[in-house]
Order: C-alpha cells, then structure tokens, then sequence
C-alpha cells in the first residue's frame, strides 16, 4: 500500500512537470470530441459527410484550423465543404491546400469551448479505403495511420490531440458496421439503409479512429476481466477466420495483469483492407485479409496490435519523431507474450532475430532511433522504431532488472495513461523508479546511430591466465555497455563472466580453473552488437 502512495505522489509530480503539450499543431485549439456521420452507398465512391467538432481555445484567438483534404480536379478525389455553422458567428471560412480555416466573428477567451458543424461531400483519395475484398465484396475500411485521417474526416490530424468520438454511419443495411468503443445504436430506415452509431469515450488519436463497414461474421469470444473480446471476419472465411483469431483473448488478459487496466471498451479484432499487416485502431483492430489462412499462427501479430491498447493507443507519442514508444514497445512486449506462452528459447530466438534485423537496416539506413530529420512519417515504419527501440528496452530491462524495469513500465502507463507522452517522459519515470541518471543510456542508445561493433582477441597463459583485448570498432560514437563472455574449457565445461566497455579498447586478465579453449560473446542474447571477426 505504501508503495502504492508513494507511487501516486510522484505520478502527480511528474504529470505536473510534463503538462505541456509541446508538439500541438494547433496551439490555440484542443479538440475535446468529434461526431462523424457518414453517408455510404453502392453505387458511387463518393461520401457525404457532416463532422460536429468540440473544441476548447487554449489561448484567446479568433479563428481555428482543421485538416481536411482539398478537392483535387486532376483526380476528382478529396472533399468539398458545403457549410460551415457554429452558435458563434462565423465571419467567413476557407478551404485550400488541405486546411479548413473558419474565422469567428469575435474573439473567442481562453478556455471557451465551440461546436462547429461542417458538412462535407467528395471521394476519399485515401483513409477510407472504398474497394472489394479477396471475395469480390465491396468495403469499406477505415486506414488512417499515420495522418491520413483527413482524407475523409476534417480534424486535428495529428497524435498531440486526442479527443472522444462518435461514428454515425449509414449504409445499406446488408453491410454490418464496425467502429471504436460501444455499439450504441443500430435501426433500419427506409431504402433499404441502416444507422449504426458507436461511441469510443476514451480520447483517442485521429490515427486510431475507424469504421469497418462489410459483410462479415461476428463471433462473441466472451469477456475477460468485464471487457467483452470478439471476432469479425468476412462470412465466406468463417471457420477459418473463428480459429485463426481465437488466440485474440491471451494477450489482453496478459497485459492487463502485467501493465495494468485495459483502457477501452471492448476489443474487436477484425479482417479488413488494411495496407499493414495489422493496424492497432483503438479497440478495434484491423488486420490484413490475408492473415485469415487457417494456420493459426497469428499469435505475434495479435499480441503486437494489443499491446498497441497500452502503447501507442492509451500512452499515445505526442510527436511522430518519438514513435518509437509506440512500435517499440509492441515489439518488445510482445517477445514478453511470446515467452510466457512458449518459453524462454521463442524469447532469446525472437530477439536475435531483431538484431540481425536491426544489423541488416543499418547498413542502408545509418539513423539513430529518434530521428527529426524525417518528414515522411510513413518511412518511421523501420527496423529503428520497431527492433532497435525493442532492443534499447531489452538493454534498459537488463541494467535495471526485472522487477525495477516493469515497475517503471506500469508508473509510466499509469501517469501518461489516455494521454501523450515524450521519450523525456519516459526516461524521467525510469530514473525515478530506479533512483539513477540515465542520460547517457538514453542519448547513446537512442540519439546515436548504429551500436558496438565487437573485436576481441584472446590468449591463454600456462598458468591458466586469460589475457582478453576487446575492442569497439565502429566509427564515431561510442557506446558504455556490459559485455558477457562464455568461456570454455577444454573437458566441455564453461562460465560466463561480464566486462564492463566504457572505452573504445579495453584489455582484462584473470585466471580461470580449467583451461579455455573457445570463448562466445553474449551467450544469453543481452546486447545490441555485431561480431567482427
Ligand atoms: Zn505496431
């Protein structure tokens, strides 16, 4: 219990440190909830759309911003705003180069809320993805990651400002309607159309926030611990689809019980048309169609888009160059899913498969893990935001331990929960469970590019002495990290001792029992780092 309070006290601390949103796109506006009503039909592409936005001015100003992509004429794709009203009085509003831009009449003082409906028509270019399934089905699913939202929904785009959501979507009723958080509304009206409104009460991300509109299958996989967790797939994929998604209920019930509660309303998980292999949309998680094959090997994936619930969706990166706390943590949490399922050796297999990975992308890619020089967010899906920051998490687990590690872990998703959060953020967290600076660790691991390139030699003297050389051979940034050896001896035993690298070279000698006759570097798969020979 005293752990418990002491714990809150600097949760309170620390959010009262961190409170500034320092990456919002928009600094006079926070979007607190939206209403998206969309009109679908089967004949055209083309959406009508009327989105209620309520939004609090953080500093007086007299106009907001929203992003809502422009009509193209070359294409005749992207949106037309066809009006715009608020209870204020709206001087005038402007749509060009992918902003709606409204102007109030007066000032609006800070802390005032407004409600702004605007009505909008076009074919979505992208983010509403209108197109046949592998069965030739028409659907339509939403795929806004990372800042395609505006494509279809005029918003702040962008992973700063999370807010509460409402779909209200009307299609022909042979389609079902899936969306984020609780069904809250389903009735046939006339032509043969249907509304469905679902409601995520939650403040999620525009990247989060989707409808799947298809024929589908609908498998109640029971609740666990009171969230209710099932299964949609398209009807001719049924028997496979119930099975190959019936592993859907493990991963929540383990990050619940390892991170803390699970933020949302339900979980759905849901064949779509996706162009990732999965997509973590808050409760509502969309997986390419091809994952339905009736091999139910989907155990990773799955347990990767949940772990997104935790990270990414309720502790959300306020800014993209620090996605890292995101795609990092699904990757390494979920070698954590994996290993409670299947062991220890899934685990140490999966992490040196990361590193080969992370070997791999360097040699084409020499960038540090938060890297601000990208622009085009879309290329932030790499082997740095995924394996390397699993890897700097399996680094910073192994220097603190186990039980300071997920302390760390659980304060984080406790303080930042529904919310944003930077990588200083979680760093101060980390340094205050454990009472250390980790500074360098942060800056060498995260800010660096590349990790230790390892030489060593070695030699035995007649008295039993090893004289080892190791050495970090990479160019320009150094790295401070412990090095375990396996030494063994020539009657096949062997022991593994641990060397401290804090310089470029470093040269050890001590005296062993039996006589070694081959050694190994990082038997137990601890270190980001590449062999040279
Ligand atoms: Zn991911």
């Amino acid at each position: 219990m005293k752990k418990l309070i002491i714990s809150i006290h600097l949760a309170f601390c620390i959010v009262q440190l961190s409170a500034q949103n320092h990456y919002a796109r928009f600094k006079s506006i926070d979007v607190l909830h939206y209403i998206f009503e969309i009109h679908l039909n089967d004949s055209t592409d083309y959406i009508k759309g009327k989105a209620n936005v309520l939004a609090r001015f953080l500093q007086p100003a007299n106009s907001i911003e929203l992003d809502l992509v422009s009509f193209d004429s070359s294409s005749e794709k992207g949106m037309e705003v066809s009006s715009v009203e608020a209870l204020r009085r709206i001087s005038y509003y402007r749509h060009e180069k992918n902003k709606l831009n409204i102007t109030f009449a007066d000032s609006i003082m800070q802390n005032e809320t407004v409600n702004i409906q605007i009505s909008y028509s076009g074919i979505p270019n992208d983010g509403l993805i209108i197109s046949t399934n592998k069965f030739g089905d028409r659907t339509f699913f939403g795929d806004n990651w990372p800042d395609r939202a505006h494509n279809w929904l005029p918003c702040v785009d962008h992973p700063s400002d999370k807010a509460t959501v409402e779909f209200r979507v009307y299609a022909p009723e042979r389609y079902q309607v899936i969306s984020n958080g609780t069904q809250m509304e389903e009735t046939n009206l006339e032509n043969a159309y249907k509304l469905s409104r679902w409601q995520e009460m939650t403040p999620i991300a525009t990247k989060l926030m989707v409808v799947g509109i298809a024929r589908f299958a609908v498998l109640n996989n029971g609740n666990v611990n009171g969230t209710p967790v099932s299964t949609w797939v398209f009807p001719q994929n049924k028997n496979e689809g119930f099975t190959d998604y019936a592993v859907g209920r493990e991963p929540i019930a383990y990050f619940s019980e390892l991170i803390g509660p699970y933020s949302y309303e339900k979980l759905a998980h849901v064949q779509s048309k996706t162009r990732y292999g999965g997509m973590e949309n808050a409760s509502c998680i969309f997986y390419a169609e091809r994952t339905v094959n009736g091999k139910n090997n989907n155990a990773g994936l799955i347990a990767h888009e949940t772990t997104h619930q935790w990270f990414g969706n309720s502790v959300t990166e306020q800014n993209w160059h620090h996605i890292w706390l995101s795609e990092g943590f699904a990757t390494y949490l979920t070698h954590f899913f994996m290993r409670n399922k299947f062991g220890d050796e899934v685990f140490k297999e999966g992490l040196a498969s990361d590193r080969r990975r992370v070997i791999r992308y360097a040699e084409r890619n020499f960038a540090p893990i938060i890297d601000t020089t990208v622009t085009n967010y879309s290329t932030l899906v790499n082997p740095n935001s995924y394996q390397k920051a699993s890897w700097f998490l399996h680094m910073l687990n192994e220097e603190l331990g186990d039980s300071l590690f997920l302390s760390g872990l659980r304060l984080y998703y406790l303080i930042y929960r529904d919310s944003t959060a930077l990588t200083k953020d979680f760093q101060r967290v980390m340094e205050t469970v454990s009472n250390r600076n980790l500074d360098s660790f942060f800056h060498e691991w995260l800010y660096q590019p590349g990790y230790p390139k390892i030489k060593t030699d070695w030699k035995r003297d007649k008295d039993k002495t090893i004289t080892l050389n190791i050495s970090q051979i990479q160019e320009n940034y150094l790295f401070h990290f412990p090095l375990e050896i396996e030494f063994v001896t020539e009657n096949g035993e062997s022991f593994i001792r641990k060397f401290e690298m804090d310089d470029w070279k470093k040269a050890f000698s001590f005296k062993t029992v039996g006589k070694v006759s081959a050694i190994r570097l990082d038997p137990n798969v601890k270190l980001l780092f590449e062999e040279v020979h």
